[in-house]
């Protein structure tokens, strides 16, 4: 075949990290902490426009400090959409709380606001709501936060992959009380693993900071009153994420040319349809979908095969949360009550796309022939 693998989104690196990297050496900041990491949270900050961050070791990290932050304990109900990656709602059974999934809406396949006053009418008021900005596209953040506000609820954002994305003109992940990002080798950018949460609340991203260094007690001597852990992102890390930053709009404009491009090619391909974008927002386009029409013959299984014979990389849409065994004792919301699930429907029509900024254009074709191909075109 020759040529090589297409990947679904593999890290684009450009030179600058290693000139960060190279200095912290240098200057012997090779352990924890460091000029990097303080540069990479201001940096962030800045980028991002909120008041503050914390350098976590990972996303998932930061999502867990964000439910010890507010106080999340055993038995407490965290409202989180079904569809979602699971790094989203395991920090909640860390803490032994009590997940309470929210179906999906058609407009952006984020929770659903209406299915989201159904559960708060359901279960009275929740400790926190935490919202997933799937494949960069903003949720509804106006009608979720109304609600939140409503009920004095905190909202948490998982913005892992959306960094970059704005609604209304305002960074993703800068809405909630606390945001968080990622820096996972798949995501728009990469530390190679690492994760962010950001507040502007400085109270709140140092109390993040606290907990991620063992909550150590100001003493001379080792004196903890609280349950710390090793969340800290190091200077190393912290360095490729300073070089990546520079690029993050130039990585968004990549990836917003490969949606374009997979929508234009497929237009005429009335079974299909890309995943949508929030009309209020500018998303990232993390991850290029599809979504196949009711009662094709056409599953993404047949296109994934096809694309797998070519040594072509896609990827199933996330398993919605409660059909995974993991979670199934836990509640699930739908908006009108019934038990047709808009976030099942997705996962079962829908399909993750080669969404590689470093993908060729030669690639490109290839990915869209085989796709075509599949309905006959
Ligand atoms: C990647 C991801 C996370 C986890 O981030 P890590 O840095 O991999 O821990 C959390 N939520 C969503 C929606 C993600 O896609």
């Amino acid at each position: 075949m020759g040529r090589q693998r297409i990947y679904l989104s593999s890290p684009t690196m450009h030179g600058e990290e290693q000139e960060f990297i190279k200095e912290a050496f240098d200057t012997n900041w090779v352990a924890p902490l460091g000029p990097n990491v303080d540069a990479l949270e201001k940096e962030m900050a800045a980028y991002a426009g909120v008041g503050h961050a914390s350098a976590l070791s990972a996303g998932t990290a930061a999502i867990h400090l964000a439910l010890r932050i507010l106080g999340i304990e055993e038995g407490d109900i965290v409202m989180t959409p079904s569809l979602t990656f699971s790094a989203t709602c395991n920090p909640i059974l860390y803490e032994k709380a009590t997940p309470v999934f929210i179906d999906s809406e058609w407009d952006t396949w984020n929770m659903s606001p209406e299915a989201l006053e159904r559960a708060f009418e359901k279960y009275g008021t929740p400790k926190a709501v935490m919202v997933v900005h799937l494949y960069g596209t903003p949720a509804k953040l106006d009608e979720i936060m109304e609600i939140c506000k409503k009920h004095d609820v905190p909202l948490i954002e998982d913005a892992a992959e959306s960094l970059s994305s704005t609604y209304k003109g305002k960074h993703t992940g800068t809405f909630g009380k606390i945001g968080i990002y990622s820096f996972n080798g798949n995501k728009i950018i990469t530390t190679s693993g690492g994760g962010m949460l950001v507040s502007d609340e400085e109270e709140l991203t140092k109390k993040a900071t606290f907990l991620a260094t063992q909550a150590r007690d100001p003493a001379r001597h080792y004196q903890h009153s609280q349950i710390g852990y090793n969340y800290r992102m190091s200077n190393i890390t912290a360095g490729i994420g300073r070089g990546q930053l520079l690029h993050l709009e130039e990585h968004k404009a990549a990836k917003k040319k490969i949606y374009e491009q997979y929508q234009a090619a497929f237009q005429d391909i009335p079974e299909l349809s890309m995943n949508p974008l929030n009309k209020d927002g500018d998303a990232n386009n993390w991850l290029s979908c599809i979504l196949i029409k009711e009662d094709c013959k056409i599953t993404p299984d047949i296109i994934m095969d096809a694309l797998q014979e070519l040594n072509i990389e896609s990827r199933p849409i996330w398993k919605p949360m409660h059909l995974q065994p993991v979670f199934e004792k836990y509640d699930f919301v739908t908006a009108d009550g019934s038990d047709h699930s808009v976030s099942a429907e997705i996962f079962n029509r829908g399909l993750c796309l080669p969404s590689d900024i470093k993908n060729t254009e030669e690639d490109m074709e290839v990915i869209i022939k085989t796709v075509r191909k599949c309905f006959g075109k």
